[in-house]
């Protein structure tokens, strides 16, 4: 899978993603990351990239020609129009089922925007998708690429060692994933739950989906609603709920 990332700031999101299991995965030619500087398709001699609002008001905007230029030299380069995600807080908020959806395609742009944002012009004629990572405003997109990037190069397959990690953890079916354990066996008196040491899998595959219906229900009950459950699971919660009630 090939990541485009059109920034100013190209050096930020190369040394951030090209370490530990994201930087192997590019090692080993499963992604790769191709950060281009929006700097470099500025015609303007002093190199700038930004100018005042029409309107007046704070701060600087973007301009559209460096941007868009930065977009079309890539197509032209690549011989692909690939989809356009503007990172934007006014965007739809990405979550595990977008990293899903976006991990299906072959290459991806993640357009990041500085200061005031971008000329409007250049978002109507590039961008394919507006995405957000939460509602707060941060001082650039880079951060946000980064992060999505990161959560979709998990779910290429053979990113990870172990592909099935990604398949069983948290939001896998809607519901949080259970608690983990490692050596020893006891820590500051507090032993590992029994059953984990039992080497009984059918019941170890039972107590995690029930811890990971009382941990979503604890932390994230919106996510309920949609959570896939056995007959015998949605008893469970049920219960869960009633006990709950009775407090
Ligand atoms: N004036 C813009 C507004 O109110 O919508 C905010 C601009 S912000 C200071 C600068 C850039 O940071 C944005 O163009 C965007 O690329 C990025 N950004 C800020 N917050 C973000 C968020 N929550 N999610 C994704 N990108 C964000």
């Amino acid at each position: 899978m090939n990541f485009h990332i059109l920034t100013l700031f190209p050096d930020m999101v190369l040394d951030g993603l090209n370490t530990s299991i994201i930087g192997r995965a590019v090692e080993r030619g499963l992604l790769s990351i191709n950060a281009v500087n929006i700097r470099d398709y500025t015609r303007e001699k002093h190199r700038h990239v930004d100018d005042a609002p029409y309107g007046g008001g704070a701060g600087m905007v973007m301009q559209a020609e460096p941007v868009c230029a930065a977009y079309r030299a890539l197509c032209e380069r690549t011989g692909k129009k690939p989809r356009v995600l503007y990172m934007t807080p006014q965007g739809r908020v990405f979550n595990q089922e977008t990293a899903r959806e976006l991990s299906r395609e072959e290459d991806l742009v993640f357009l990041c925007g500085h200061y005031e944002g971008i000329d409007e012009r250049a978002l109507e004629l590039i961008v394919t998708d507006h995405l957000s990572i939460g509602d707060y405003v941060l001082t650039g997109g880079e951060l946000p690429a980064m992060v999505m990037i990161d959560a979709i190069s998990r779910l290429v397959p053979g990113v990870l060692n172990n592909d099935v990690s990604a398949e069983i953890e948290s939001f896998h079916d809607n519901l949080l994933e259970y608690p983990q354990y490692t050596r020893p066996e006891i820590y500051e008196g507090m032993p590992v739950p029994e059953v984990l040491l039992s080497g009984h899998h059918k019941n170890i595959e039972e107590w995690r989906r029930q811890k990971s219906i009382e941990r979503t229900l604890e932390r994230r009950p919106d996510l309920l609603e949609h959570a896939v459950l056995t007959k015998k699971e949605r008893i469970y919660l049920e219960k869960l709920l009633a006990s709950r009630e009775n407090l």
